[in-house]
């Protein structure tokens, strides 16, 4: 397999301005064709930088492909660098010139010596129509059978390179089989967790890879096996999937709202939300499912003490007596939702998000979710750690996890 090697051009990544997502986009792309990117840097809009480093990338590596810096202003500097880099010439492509000068002069522009520098090229390097903005993309072919891709850096530009010429060269003269790759998405277990539970079933990854990605609420296993290992990733996925249990939600990255939507809609059944600390995620979450409103009743967002007890009905007592992050608390948010919102389930979410407002007994962290029925209700919890987005996107995903785990039984 050939190495592929990228690098990012502009300052405006260095200093927090932009996130650089083009090296996603391109680990995205490259996936399929069975590479992957083995080295990214990021560079500032120095000439002087990115020729040294390209220099460098092709000793290393069989295919380099560079972003940014091809527009028209003077920041971009990465044809010059380029043809430092590779000791050859910039020439004028006339075909891109007619192409710039048509464009420029429909949208009552001038081709400015600065927009005209986007026609020039590396000598002998193949240009690379962009469908989208100006400034075309390049392809030069080294000696060695290494490549060098210049590409645009607007995002809109990069994608619509890597689908028309990147990926299509790619696929014709380095591509070979993709990977097989099995996600499980897990909630309520941690990696130690995991890791216990794969050494009870026997599980030996031998040429397999197996990865944690853990984000708040969930956490995805990826096995990854070679192109050539069906039988083999088939047993490994057995043992996983049989030390997982229960607690994978989805092997196709399915987002938990969906599943707990698609048990619902398969049962007939409907569900609303009363949220306290959540303030309306779980609901977002939940409309954000396609066709959720087969099976999604509605929510109540009750954040005031006083709209507990109007809205859901929670006692005034059961407020005073164990307050609003407790047990009794989320139990009868959870019912009470279930009844005023007439649905099958209930379900709720109360608790200290922070960064103030803890106490020694109930620290910020600490949340309680429930889910109800008709035949009662059922409260947990459990104390997170983060910051104020993590901790309600603890709960709101433990809450539909709970409810998720009441429909399986
Ligand atoms: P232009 O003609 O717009 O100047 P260009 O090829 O010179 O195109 P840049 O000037 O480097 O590209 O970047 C253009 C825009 O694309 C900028 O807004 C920049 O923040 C964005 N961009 C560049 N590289 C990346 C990246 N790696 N990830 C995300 N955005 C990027
Ligand atoms: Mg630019």
């Amino acid at each position: 397999m050939p190495r592929v090697e990228f690098i990012a051009t502009g300052s405006e990544l260095l200093i927090g301005r932009s996130l650089n997502t083009h090296v996603r986009r391109l680990a995205e792309a490259l996936v399929p064709l069975g590479l992957q990117v083995a080295r990214e840097t990021t560079l500032p809009d120095d000439r002087s930088a990115i020729a040294a480093e390209l220099r460098a990338a092709l000793v290393r590596s069989q295919v380099v492909l560079v972003s940014g810096g091809l527009g028209p202003t003077c920041d971009d500097v990465t044809r010059e660098a380029a043809a430092d880099a590779l000791g050859c010439a910039l020439v004028e492509d006339a075909a891109t010139l007619d192409r710039l000068r048509v464009r420029y002069l429909a949208s009552g522009h001038e081709l400015t010596p600065g927009r005209r520098r986007q026609a020039l090229v590396l000598e002998g390097a193949a240009v690379l129509v962009n469908r989208v903005g100006s400034a075309p993309g390049q392809r030069a072919d080294l000696e060695g059978g290494r490549v060098l891709f210049l590409l645009p850096g607007p995002p809109a530009e990069f994608q619509a390179m890597l689908e028309d010429h990147v990926t299509p060269w790619l696929r014709r003269h380095a591509g070979g089989l993709a990977p097989i790759v099995h996600v499980w998405m897990v909630c309520g277990l941690v990696e130690g967790e995991i890791i216990e539970r794969l050494k009870e079933v026997g599980f030996d990854p031998g040429p397999l890879e197996l990865a944690y990605c853990a984000s708040p609420g969930q956490l995805e296993v990826r096995l990854t096996a070679p192109p050539d290992h069906k039988a083999g990733m088939a047993r490994a996925a057995d043992l996983v999937r049989a030390a997982l249990g229960e607690h994978a939600y989805s092997e196709t990255r399915e987002d938990l709202a969906a599943v707990v939507g698609r048990m619902l809609q398969h049962r007939g059944m409907t569900v609303a939300v009363a949220e306290s600390c959540t303030g309306g995620l779980i609901g977002q979450k939940i409309t954000s499912v396609p066709g959720s409103s087969a099976w999604f009743r509605g929510g109540v967002v009750a954040y005031a003490n006083d709209l507990k007890t109007r809205l859901l009905e929670v006692p005034g007592e059961l407020l005073a007596a164990h307050g609003a992050v407790s047990e009794p608390v989320a139990r009868a948010m959870a019912e009470g939702a279930r009844r005023r919102l007439d649905a099958d389930f209930g379900i709720s979410t109360t608790g200290v998000a922070g960064p103030d407002g803890g106490t020694p007994d109930k620290p910020v962290g600490l949340v309680w979710w429930a889910v109800a029925d008709r035949e009662g209700s059922r409260a947990l919890s459990r104390r997170f750690f983060g910051d104020r987005a993590t901790i309600r996107e603890w709960a709101a995903q433990m809450a539909l996890d709970a409810l998720r785990r009441r429909l399986i039984r």
